[in-house]
């Protein structure tokens, strides 16, 4: 491709991704009348994993006016209920729980779980177990999927798992028909003009390509945003261990397929499982500073029953985000900008804010650069504050078994403030919801989550057998009974 000089925007991807792919399709979507190009190198692999979502990719496919009919099925999706959190906690009654996406009908079942979580806090011995208060706890369970026969008036919130190879293909093949350029070859340096700005990309062909404003979807290289323009990067190591995972993908065990992601406890770290309509995906992540990658490997296998001989996939990240998200005329998005560890499955949801969030500031500030500071302060606020619920699965752990468990607990002079305080607040049996809001949590979780967070892994003082009063407040009988005709209204998965 030429130098071009027109008074039409333009805009330059580097990298085919799903970083880089849903980048351009939102771009191509909202500015039809910009020249827009995508340059992906054939030879380096994109990382291939990623395959849960959370409930803001029904969003993304909105925007698009595309059909869950129509994607999920190229993309061996499934739909996803929640997370269910596997061995995080020895306390007894809560060695396992359930993270639910908030849905209406849960206003029905929410007051019971925060009245008990609070009692409890107090030391009243009531079941606080999220597990027996989210109807999506029980679809889950079930392997139902989230979607109500017609006659049911609630609508469900969730999320999905997909085959991410699968995504980046599909979101290619329609960005280009809608009329991205792609250009396949490898971007070997990049020129800088007299103002700082990325001005031109050259490519290995010896071509270059210009552009008004170019997004750095080139995945951990960071090649624009760190290598050529130089932004720091701030570490998260303190507060999150792991820095890598073995992944492999086994058939599907279960006739029918799982709605939920399972996150086990390993010794030094967790396993994903994400059932598709085709395969399960498992991934072990894990800190090095805790287990080789040779014993994590034989963790793994030995976990999912496989075969020595399966074939799996190393992978090393680090932790952590650039200071400044859009500077000077680059955008990175994707695991350019940053990565936070896959426990809450977040990163497209950021892509989705960073790439959402460029649109709205690009147009208000009629497309100068005005609104950069806001911009990075808004993504650095939201990416802290999921590394900060990511970070407090670990500093709630109660396992015994290992150093990496028990080293989690520490280190809590490194959490926000705000979560210093909100944990403060659950101690002192006070309900947390006036603290989440005051505190701007819920811009991060909604106070279910918060609340989840906490029950869950049974962060609670030993319980009063005598005290029983509250515990007739509300009969879990009846809430058990109203979650089970709920779930008569929802089929399994196939
Ligand atoms: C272990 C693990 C598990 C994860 N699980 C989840 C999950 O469950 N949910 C979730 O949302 N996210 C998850 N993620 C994150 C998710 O995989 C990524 O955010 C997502 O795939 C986006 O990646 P990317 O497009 O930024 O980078 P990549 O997929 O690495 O793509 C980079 C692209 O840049 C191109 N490129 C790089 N350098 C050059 C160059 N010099 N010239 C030309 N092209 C170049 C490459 O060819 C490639 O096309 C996980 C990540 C890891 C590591």
């Amino acid at each position: 491709m030429n130098e071009h000089s027109s008074h039409v925007k333009s805009f330059c991807i580097l990298g085919g991704g799903s970083a880089g792919w849903m980048t351009a399709s939102m771009l191509q979507h909202v500015f039809p009348q910009y020249r827009i190009c995508l340059v992906e190198s054939p030879e380096i692999k994109t990382v291939g994993v990623g395959e849960g979502s959370t409930p803001a990719l029904k969003s993304f496919f909105e925007l698009l006016g595309i059909n869950e009919s129509e994607w999920m099925p190229q993309c061996d999706a499934t739909y996803k209920n929640g997370i269910f959190f596997d061995k995080w906690s020895e306390n007894q009654g809560y060695t396992n729980y359930f993270h639910a996406f908030p849905s209406i009908i849960d206003n029905h079942t929410l007051p019971l779980f925060m009245h008990n979580s609070t009692a409890r806090v107090r030391g009243i011995g009531v079941n606080a177990n999220p597990n027996d208060y989210f109807l999506t706890a029980k679809l889950a369970r079930e392997n139902k999927r989230p979607i109500a026969q017609e006659s049911f008036p609630f609508e469900i919130n969730y999320a999905y798992h997909f085959n991410s190879a699968k995504l980046a293909d599909y979101l290619r093949i329609r960005a280009i028909a809608n009329g991205v350029v792609h250009v396949q070859a490898e971007v070997v340096s990049s020129e800088l003009s007299v103002t700082g700005d990325i001005a031109k990309l050259i490519l290995d062909s010896g071509d270059s390509i210009v552009a008004d404003v170019f997004f750095d979807c080139s995945g951990m290289a960071s090649a624009l945003i760190q290598k050529a323009l130089n932004v720091q990067f701030s570490s998260y190591d303190k507060l999150l261990f792991n820095d890598s995972a073995v992944v492999a993908q086994t058939c599907n065990a279960k006739q029918n397929i799982g709605t939920q992601t399972i996150s086990t406890a390993m010794k030094a770290g967790w396993k994903w499982q994400i059932p598709l309509t085709t395969r399960t995906g498992n991934g072990y992540v894990y800190s090095s500073r805790y287990v080789s990658d040779e014993l994590a490997e034989d963790e793994f296998i030995n976990s999912i029953a496989a075969d020595s001989k399966i074939e799996t996939k190393l992978l090393k990240f680090k932790l952590g985000r650039v200071n400044k998200h859009w500077h000077k005329n680059c955008v990175a998005v994707g695991l350019s900008q940053g990565f936070i560890e896959p426990l809450e499955a977040t990163a497209l949801y950021l892509i989705q804010q960073t790439v959402g969030k460029f649109i709205d500031y690009w147009q208000k500030g009629q497309e100068s650069c005005e609104y950069q500071t806001k911009f990075n302060q808004e993504i650095n606020f939201q990416f802290d504050g999921i590394r900060d619920y990511v970070a407090l699965h670990y500093k709630l752990n109660s396992r015994t078994d290992t150093n990496y468990w028990q080293d989690s607990r520490g280190g809590w002079e490194n959490m926000s403030d705000s979560v210093l305080q909100l944990v403060d607040c659950w101690k002192s049996g006070q309900s947390i919801v006036q603290k989440v809001k005051e505190l701007k949590l819920d811009q991060h979780y909604p106070v279910s989550s918060w609340f989840t967070i906490f029950s869950g892994h049974g962060f609670y003082p030993p319980a009063n057998k005598n005290v029983v009063a509250e515990q007739q407040k509300y009969d879990l009988n009846k809430l058990a009974e109203f979650i089970r005709r709920a779930s008569l209204n929802f089929d399994s998965a196939q």
